[in-house]
């Protein structure tokens, strides 16, 4: 049988010489910075296609490593977004939500690992998050002793709508 999202999906990965090399049977996925080969499920849904679109992107774009992930993971997003709208596809509420939730999720770990400023095209997405309290702990060995210091932790969640994280 024909489907939509299967063809778009073979074609993206034609344009930019890219194959799945592994097959997620889970909504997510994950593209490796070495070689052609992307995770990610077969492109039959909405879903799906916005999974592969999305990991197509941190490829086409040459994401690698170097700069700013949660950039990154927005600018995947920004592809997608513009695969759909090429092959003329409606994107339902439920994937752009778990956009949005994906961004908002990047955004928020790399606050807690310390990012100081938020880039511009992040700004919108600060508006998900929420800070939450949560009990961290330090261990210092001192003469062969060691002794747990507790102490709270203040980071981000993400507190909208979502669906399934993607990588
Ligand atoms: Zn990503």
């Amino acid at each position: 049988m024909d489907n939509k999202w299967e063809s778009a999906g073979n074609q993206l990965l034609a344009e930019h010489g890219l194959h799945i090399a592994t097959i997620r049977k889970s909504m997510s996925g994950f593209a490796p910075w070495k070689g052609n080969g992307i995770c990610s499920p077969l492109p039959k849904t909405a879903k799906s296609f916005a999974i592969l679109a999305h990991e197509v992107g941190h490829k086409a774009l040459g994401h690698n490593g170097k700069g700013k992930s949660c950039v990154h993971e927005f600018e995947a997003e920004q592809f997608a977004i513009q695969q759909f709208k090429r092959f003329g596809f409606a994107m339902p509420r439920e994937v752009k939500l778990r956009m949005n939730w994906h961004i908002a999720y990047g955004l928020a770990q790399a606050l807690n690992r310390g990012m100081k400023d938020v880039p511009k095209e992040l700004r919108p997405y600060k508006k998900m998050l929420r800070t939450q309290w949560s009990m961290g702990s330090l261990v210092q060995a001192k003469n062969g002793i060691e002794t747990a210091r507790c102490y709270n932790v203040r980071r981000y969640v993400v507190t909208a709508e979502h669906g399934t994280y993607v990588e």
